[in-house]
């Protein structure tokens, strides 16, 4: 692609997802209108799938165990460039697209990551690089990745184990939020346990010597980890609940469980409190004379940052418009009233963006990287895809200024108003795939950061052998 094709060429990228706009959007609120959370995610995946086969993608379903996992490609040569999509929903967070806490159906789940947005405005970027490839406009294969799971057990690195993202050149993917800036940070990578003590049940009170408490077992687990948490670096976080703590007062328990987080900035670091934990596990199995029933549940990478590929993603930003419309406007600022001060928020900003973020419900104008160096306190399963393939990863403007992630203003976003960011991120993928395979010298570059910040650690799977993410999830 000749430096002089190329705005052309994205030109083209950005009429065709216009074109589809209408499409994209009624798909996007299809999913918002019947939520479906992880693993359940069936009805979504399937419209996403068959939209991709309808455009002669070749879809694949299953991908690491996972029914609503699937990877779509068209094309056959290389470069292979893809981009991800999510379409998962959160139990609990149904919610009208209206300015008040209004539930559909109470306890019912809803979009409150924006994963509606996500898998489509994913797939609104893949197809419109396909439609290029098909004009001779871009030659290269273009995948998408159907990612259940990302909001339990973490159905990327299902994926990843079973291969599906080898042989790939680079990925771009992004998130829903609250601003248009590209990612250049990391987050913690994590392991979760669950560890279930068995005792003997016995009358609390005529023959407590007979019983031996499994609640006592969490508990002195708990306070031992407790004890542990001065010495491990200030980034990790430990954290725990207690699933099983017994039936009744006047009952030994004989069967107790606690669920167990670990989490720091390096993988290694994870394995070593992991490990000390256990051992604290098994301590307090002694202690109590219990059974101890130790089962890891879930692990995952942090994010390897990739540069070469944010920057792509930022410089194609500027050529993407945002055409908020009268009535998205008006019900922005009416979201915007339900949210109370949104200083704290803007303070993630730098003190230029501060006022125009201020001035404007939907914050709109690109802006530079604010996690350069970070390490997030958040995990998420596209850790161990970056540990894979270059990863390209940005946030796009869905959300009203300010809004956290998981409340209900962000599922009342995601209806609509959400649309206009979805169609953004739509664009800057499109724009970055078609850089992608276009510049042999950006995918070289992708490849060679890749390569230098995975170099002191190889990849291995931080599932548990033969893990089955049904069973797990389910736990
Ligand atoms: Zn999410």
């Amino acid at each position: 692609m000749a430096t002089s094709d190329v705005g052309a060429v994205k030109r083209a990228l950005f009429e065709d997802i216009d074109a589809e706009r209408e499409r994209l959007r009624t798909l996007a609120r299809d999913i918002w209108d019947n939520p479906e959370v992880a693993l359940r995610e069936s009805e979504s995946s399937e419209r996403l799938q068959s939209v991709l086969r309808e455009e002669g993608f070749e879809v694949e379903a299953g991908a690491g165990g996972i029914d609503t996992a699937f990877v779509a490609r068209y094309g056959e040569e290389d470069p292979v460039v893809g981009t991800m999509g999510e379409y998962d929903a959160l139990p609990g967070m149904s919610q009208r697209a209206t300015a008040e806490r209004d539930p559909v159906e109470p306890g019912a789940p809803g979009h409150g990551c924006g994963h509606n947005l996500f898998g489509v405005g994913s797939l609104g970027g893949a197809l419109a690089v396909k439609r290029a490839i098909e004009r001779g406009d871009l030659s290269g294969s273009v995948v998408f990745f159907g990612t259940p799971a990302e909001e339990a057990g973490g159905g990327k690195v299902y994926m990843v184990r079973d291969g599906a993202f080898d042989d790939v050149d680079a990925i771009v993917s992004w998130h829903p939020g609250w601003y248009n800036a590209p990612s250049k940070g990391s987050c913690l990578a994590n392991d979760g346990f669950d560890f279930t003590f068995r005792g003997e049940t016995s009358h609390a009170a005529a023959a407590p010597e007979s019983g031996r408490s499994a609640l006592d077992a969490v508990q002195l687990m708990n306070t031992g980890v407790e004890y542990m948490r001065e010495h491990v670096p200030d980034a990790a976080r430990i954290h725990y609940v207690v699933r099983n703590g017994g039936a009744a007062a006047n009952v030994v328990p004989g069967e107790a469980s606690v669920e167990y987080i670990v989490r720091a900035p390096e993988r290694e670091e994870v394995e070593r409190i992991s490990e000390w934990v256990r051992d604290i596990a098994g301590a307090a199995a002694t202690m109590t004379r219990t059974d101890l029933d130790a089962t890891k549940t879930a692990g995952m990478y942090g994010v390897l940052p990739n540069h070469a590929l944010a920057d792509a993603v930022r410089e194609n930003m500027d050529l993407v418009d945002f055409p908020l419309d009268d009535e998205q406007a008006a019900f922005a600022e009416d979201l915007r009233e339900t949210l109370g001060d949104a200083e704290g928020a803007l303070k993630q900003l730098p003190e230029s963006e501060r006022e125009a973020a201020r001035e404007s419900a939907m914050f709109s104008r690109p802006i530079d990287a604010l996690d350069e160096g970070e390490v997030g306190s958040y995990s998420t399963d596209s850790g161990d895809v970056s540990w894979n393939v270059p990863l390209g990863r940005f946030t796009a403007a869905t959300w009203v200024v300010g809004t956290p992630a998981h409340s209900w203003q962000a599922v009342a976003a995601g209806r609509d108003l959400g649309t206009v960011g979805m169609a953004f991120a739509a664009k800057t993928i499109a724009a970055t795939l078609a850089d992608l395979l276009g510049d042999d010298e950006l995918r070289a570059r992708a490849r060679a950061e890749f390569e230098e910040r995975s170099a002191d650690h190889d990849y291995e799977s931080p599932l548990p052998e033969d893990a089955d993410p049904y069973e797990l999830v389910s736990r």
